[in-house]
């Protein structure tokens, strides 16, 4: 597994209470064994110094870390604010100017370089937003805030670590979301460790600064997690209407069984050729489905869920020139751009309603502003960024 938390965490509000900080003589002398264990760990005495001598407890990790999902995203707003039109047009334009790595990224390890971009463009936006969390102090705080997975933590800290002893990376360079997850595509440290490769030949592997090294470490990634050179990840098909049969991504027949089970391709092709998939229905038979084969799995093994395989599957394919999924999902509420967020914002605001800064991610602040945006307009109360709302403010 790459990182530790699924992307959809982000759509969550605090827990009620408040965590109080562990004492700080205690707080210290967790770090003190820690840079105990760094430096037992072959880390040199002056990187682990220069880490842990000055880390706080960071009460924003904790707080991150205990949130609880406040209520489950559509898949349809999953994959409306992760395959926008926006990201679609920037993710061309960084294949253009990254064209000859991915192709020679696609070369060495057989990945289709789409796909490679696509996961560069979900994890970190093409490297606009990689996290602000300094890894050490967060990691730091994680194990001594003594919970379920210190162990983990722990690791991770110290494989943060050997990264900057290494040489591969400044302690200064170690900035990421909360647990770890840091660079161009967000590997974890112990990932980075194992996986990531020097594509650019300075001698550094470099997932920060490096869009070479990212890419052709992301492609060595997927590679390892059996991506099949040549082969499809996902098709787009039709199930017949009420279809009560199997799916499931491991639940794989071979296409010609698929067809017999009434499902055809969205665009009117014939579901013709050797390979075997699984049939994802994520809004049930009547919204969209998909065919998935291996190469989805690998795709699916680089963030355990469907959903974020499917929006990598999607953005590849909205890359490659194929068009917008053809079967609209089963909702009367459509989802909202990137763009769209932010102008529901600026809407909410025109209207007088509190919503912080206009930045276009749908935070607690905003989802209460739009619970009483709904209620003056005679709506159902739901908080969400939907296309409802937004044409009721004047979007
Ligand atoms: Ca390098």
């Amino acid at each position: 597994m790459r990182r530790a938390i699924p992307f959809a965490i982000s759509l969550t509000v605090g827990a009620a209470c408040l965590y109080a900080a562990p004492a700080a003589a205690s707080f210290s002398s967790c770090i003190a064994n820690l840079k105990s264990a760094a430096i037992n760990a072959g880390i040199s005495r002056s990187v682990a110094s220069q880490a842990l001598d000055r880390v706080q407890y960071d009460e924003d990790v904790i707080r991150r870390s205990k949130r609880q999902p406040e209520f489950k995203t559509p898949i349809w707003d999953y994959l409306g604010f992760l395959v926008d039109e926006q990201r679609i047009e920037d993710g061309q334009a960084v294949m253009r100017q990254y064209d000859s790595v991915l192709r020679a990224a696609e070369q060495r390890f057989g990945v289709n370089r789409y796909v490679i971009a696509a996961v560069w463009g979900v994890e970190s936006n093409y490297g606009q937003q990689t996290g602000k969390h300094y890894l050490p102090q967060s990691l730091a705080t994680l194990v001594c805030e003594g919970g379920r997975r210190t162990k983990f933590w722990r690791g991770e800290l110290i494989a943060a670590l050997t990264l900057v002893d290494r040489g591969d990376l400044q302690l200064n360079e170690l900035y990421g979301s909360w647990a770890g997850a840091f660079g161009q595509t967000q590997f974890i440290p112990s990932t980075y460790k194992r996986l990531a490769v020097d594509f650019d030949g300075d001698g550094r592997r470099d997932l920060v600064r490096s869009i070479a090294d990212a890419l052709g470490s992301t492609a060595n990634y997927l590679k390892r997690a059996g991506w099949q050179p040549g082969a499809s990840w996902m098709i787009e098909v039709k199930a017949p209407r009420g279809y009560k049969g199997p799916t499931g991504r491991k639940n794989r027949a071979s296409l010609s069984t698929w067809a017999k089970r009434g499902v055809v391709r969205a665009d009117g092709a014939q579901l013709s050729g050797g390979a075997n998939a699984g049939l994802l229905l994520p809004a049930g038979s009547n919204g969209p489905g998909f065919l998935v084969f291996k190469n989805f799995d690998a795709i699916y093994a680089y963030n355990q869920a469907e959903s974020y395989a499917l929006a990598i599957s999607h953005l590849a394919d909205r890359l490659a020139g194929y068009p917008a999924l053809r079967t609209p999902w089963p909702t009367d509420d459509p989802p909202l751009s990137r763009a769209e967020r932010k102008r529901l914002q600026e809407l909410l605001l025109a209207h007088g309603y509190d919503i912080g800064e206009v930045d276009g991610k749908i935070g607690p602040i905003t989802r209460a502003a739009i619970k009483e945006a709904e209620k003056r307009f005679g709506m159902q109360p739901t908080g969400r960024a939907g296309g409802k709302i937004y044409r009721a403010l004047g979007g």
